[in-house]
């Protein structure tokens, strides 16, 4: 199966978002990878097969998801920043997303 039904965001809505360079925002954040355990992880793979838009291409700002051309979703959740959008962001509903482990995850830094 090809990733053909993924639909890139409309280029009038895209434009019309503000400009964020999200490489300037994470340059200072500090990851503490928890190498033994995937706080976030798809359900059901074959669940990600059927979802016709695979929104989760686009929300995830650091690209944590990203798709085999199969129709099969890979998570990379080291990148995860913990903005917390695949909680509600994917219509099936089948991200299973956790904070990671104490001690593990990002730390942000302010001023
Ligand atoms: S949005 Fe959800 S169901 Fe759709 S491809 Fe992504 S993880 Fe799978
Ligand atoms: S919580 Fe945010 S940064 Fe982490 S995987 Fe979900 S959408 Fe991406």
């Amino acid at each position: 199966m090809s990733n053909q039904k993924h639909q890139p965001l409309d280029p009038d809505l895209r434009a019309s978002l503000p400009s964020v360079n999200v490489d300037d925002l994470i340059v200072s954040i500090k990851y503490y990878v928890d190498e033994e355990f995937a706080h976030i992880k798809i359900k059901e793979p074959g669940v990600c097969s059927h979802c016709q838009e695979q929104p989760c291409l686009d929300f995830c700002p650091v690209q944590v998801f990203s798709s085999d051309g199969q129709g099969r979703i890979l998570v990379g959740y080291q990148a995860c920043v913990e903005c917390g959008s695949c909680r509600i962001g994917c219509p099936m509903k089948n991200v299973d997303w956790s904070l990671p482990r104490g001690g593990h995850g990002v730390a942000y830094k302010f001023g």
